[in-house]
């Protein structure tokens, strides 16, 4: 099976809490569109002390799951913000 990550992706995006705007990720985000997961081994920072629950207000905010083999966290819709 193909990795997801052909060219890697240059951009990266910060990704924040929707309940208390706390910053979760540092990510480098591949085209455009939708968050709806990300590659954990694309997570150029990670502020989360607990695997998918925010730092601050601890609220779950993603799953683990796997994506044609790869870890990766997939997000809970309208739990998180990039920019
Ligand atoms: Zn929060």
């Amino acid at each position: 099976m193909a990795k997801p990550n052909k060219k890697a992706p240059t951009k990266t995006i910060d990704i924040y809490c929707k309940a208390c705007n706390a910053p979760l990720f540092k990510y480098r985000k591949g085209g455009k569109g939708a968050l709806v997961k990300c590659f954990k081994e694309r997570i150029v920072e990670d502020f989360t002390h607990t695997p998918c629950h925010c730092p601050a207000c601890e609220k779950e905010f993603a799953r683990e799951t796997l994506i044609r083999g790869t870890p990766a966290y997939k997000f809970i819709g309208g739990k998180v913000w990039f920019k």
